[in-house]
């Protein structure tokens, strides 16, 4: 894990569909995971995660090789901007109030 980037799970986090975890007060929901070859010919698993663009609102996808252990994507393919810092808003935080896309803990 990487310091000063901590991920928090939902309680019973398991890489299951519909597991929850968040990075800096944004939550990513697990859709599903699945085993991956890699260059070298071994095999991992990649999990499927989703979130909301912390710019524009937009649901977008993403991926990361199981254990989780980077920093997920804050925004969506059409915001992206790696070098800008991701900021959550209470604008963006009452978005995801209401959808009921929260962590819950
Ligand atoms: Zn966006």
């Amino acid at each position: 894990m990487p310091k000063g980037h901590p991920l928090i799970f939902c309680e019973g986090f398991k890489y299951n569909s519909g597991d929850k975890f968040s990075f800096r007060k944004q939550t990513y929901e697990i859709i599903k995971t699945e085993p991956y070859e890699k260059i070298d010919g071994s095999i991992t698993n990649i999990v499927y995660f989703y979130s909301y663009c912390v710019d524009c609102f937009n649901k977008f996808e993403c991926t990361m090789p199981i254990p989780l252990n980077k920093k997920p994507n804050r925004r969506c393919r059409k915001c992206k901007r790696p070098l800008e810092k991701a900021r959550v808003t209470l604008k963006y935080k009452s978005f995801c109030d209401n959808i009921g896309f929260t962590l819950g803990i």
